[in-house]
């Protein structure tokens, strides 16, 4: 009777750390997950022409962005076309990364001391900053033209909260209006709902050529350093990331790749 009691118990325990076993087993490393399937799954923009653009007439994805992501397929899989681009925004990225829908996200995402509690970030690869787009006869020339003026930003951005701070340190006081998407602003802005539209400048480029209208405003708010992300915890990939970047900084061809898609605020080796 006691003899049967422990032969349950031990039989028992031991299907139990079976199944636990096999639970690590198929959750695997995430570089084991990207080899088996072949492709890596990045999360980029569409929309930022030199840094992640799908281009209309070529369907294909081009930018700085694009091209980091594609040495990181190299490293990984020995072919820098084994990716798949998936298009992300500000709001979307952070969640598509950590429910294991993208691998990474390399669309024009700063670092900042909260995000890393979120995610984990590469070494940085190009440093940015907040501009403002208005109507060219809005009259407005800098945030200290904004007093009482409302602000469009996008969801999920750090532009909002910098803004704010920027607004309190001139001693005025803005407003800011979120929106889901960058078109969603411009839009917003045309038909005078907000007065300016904020995010970084190498953003608003790609919205202030579609409005002849519109301005960009050349000074900037905020320091933007951009850096790839990986989900906190995969350590294997985040290091062979982390390893890709070091390695185009230190060789010169970050600077390169910055040149060809004609972009200006490269980073310090
Ligand atoms: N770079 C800024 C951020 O990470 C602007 C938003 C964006 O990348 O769309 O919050």
């Amino acid at each position: 009777m006691k003899r049967s009691f422990w032969r349950v118990l031990l039989i028992g325990f031991l299907g139990l750390s079976l199944v636990a076993l096999a639970g690590c087993g198929s959750q695997g490393s995430a570089l084991d997950t990207i080899k088996k399937r072949g492709k890596l799954i990045a999360g980029v923009k569409a929309d930022v022409i030199g840094f992640g653009y799908k281009n209309p007439d070529t369907g294909q994805f081009e930018g700085l962005e694009i091209d980091i992501v594609k040495a990181i397929a190299k490293k990984i899989l020995g072919d820098e076309n084994a990716v798949e681009f998936v298009p992300v925004t500000a709001k979307t990225r952070t969640g598509l990364l950590n429910n294991g829908e993208i691998d990474l996200v390399a669309a024009t995402f700063t670092v900042t001391e909260e995000r890393k509690k979120e995610v984990d970030f590469s070494p940085v690869y190009y440093e940015d900053g907040i501009q403002l787009l208005v109507m060219k006869d809005s009259g407005i020339l800098s945030l200290a033209d904004m007093n009482g003026k409302t602000i469009g930003v996008a969801k999920g951005a750090d532009t909002g909260e910098r803004l704010m701070q920027k607004a309190k340190d001139l001693g005025i006081t803005i407003q800011t209006a979120e929106f889901e998407t960058y078109p969603e602003i411009l839009a917003a802005l045309r038909a005078g709902r907000v007065d300016a539209f904020a995010t970084d400048g190498s953003i608003l480029k790609s919205y202030q050529v579609q409005d002849p209208n519109t301005v960009l405003l050349p000074e900037k708010y905020s320091s933007e350093p951009y850096a790839i992300a990986t989900k906190k915890g995969n350590d294997d990939l985040r290091q062979v990331v982390a390893q890709v970047v070091e390695e185009l900084i230190q060789s010169g061809e970050m600077d390169q790749l910055i040149q060809k898609h004609g972009l200006s605020g490269g980073i310090d080796k």
